[in-house]
């Protein structure tokens, strides 16, 4: 998804600072990232190994607050084994993301469309400072994932999305949405992928010498 002439970035990481990595710059680029080194040959590593880590991630996110994120947790607490299952179905959705968003095709649209209908099927529409918004009735484990379905949907369905490109490192996998000015960055962070490329590329080269 990216070309040749594309040069390095600016912007960082960030996951240092939160434990996430916010370098998609948009909260559904955010779900999909939660794999770290999705291209290795092993698939990488799940950044949401419980559904303690998808109430962290959502809080680092901003998808849900300090109060939602307790009852939440409080909730995971007491029905572990509906958390457990509600991890799956986060995960599902956040893969069947990345498919929509990377091949363009496929399943990956009605399955995406059931769990935008789904999360609707529990909100309902309020006016709160001038302007409606839609409000789960009352807050869930699906809680999370509703409101993610919405952030992927309006994602696909924006012209940003031509502006996602996949980072260019062998095995790193993220996504961003590319909004430099020439539309040129190569790598998901100037201080991991950018670094760790650059001090590749002046190895081989010194090998050559
Ligand atoms: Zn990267």
């Amino acid at each position: 998804m990216t070309s040749p002439a594309r040069t390095g970035s600016a912007l960082t990481d960030g996951s240092a600072r939160t434990g996430f990595s916010r370098v998609g710059g948009d909260v559904a680029l955010d779900l999909l990232n939660t794999v770290a080194s999705r291209l290795a040959a092993d698939g990488g590593r799940d950044l949401l190994e419980g559904y303690a880590d998808v109430v962290a991630w959502c809080r680092a996110c901003e998808i849900v607050d300090l109060a939602e994120a307790a009852a939440l947790l409080a909730a995971a607490d007491r029905a572990p084994l509906d958390a457990a299952a509600e991890l799956v179905r986060v995960r599902d959705l956040r893969e069947m993301s990345y498919e929509a968003v990377m091949s363009g095709d496929g399943p990956a649209g009605a399955q995406l469309a059931a769990s935008y209908r789904e999360a609707v099927g529990e909100e309902t529409l309020v006016r709160r400072d001038g302007a409606w918004r839609w409000q789960a009735s009352e807050l869930g484990l699906a809680t999370p994932r509703h409101r993610l379905a919405h952030a992927v949907t309006r994602l696909l369905t924006s012209e940003r999305l031509g502006l996602v490109y996949q980072c260019e490192d062998e095995t790193c996998g993220r996504v961003f949405l590319d909004t430099s000015p020439r539309r040129n960055r190569v790598w998901c962070a100037a201080d991991t992928c950018g670094n760790r490329n650059r001090v590749r590329r002046h190895y081989y080269r010194r090998r050559q010498s």
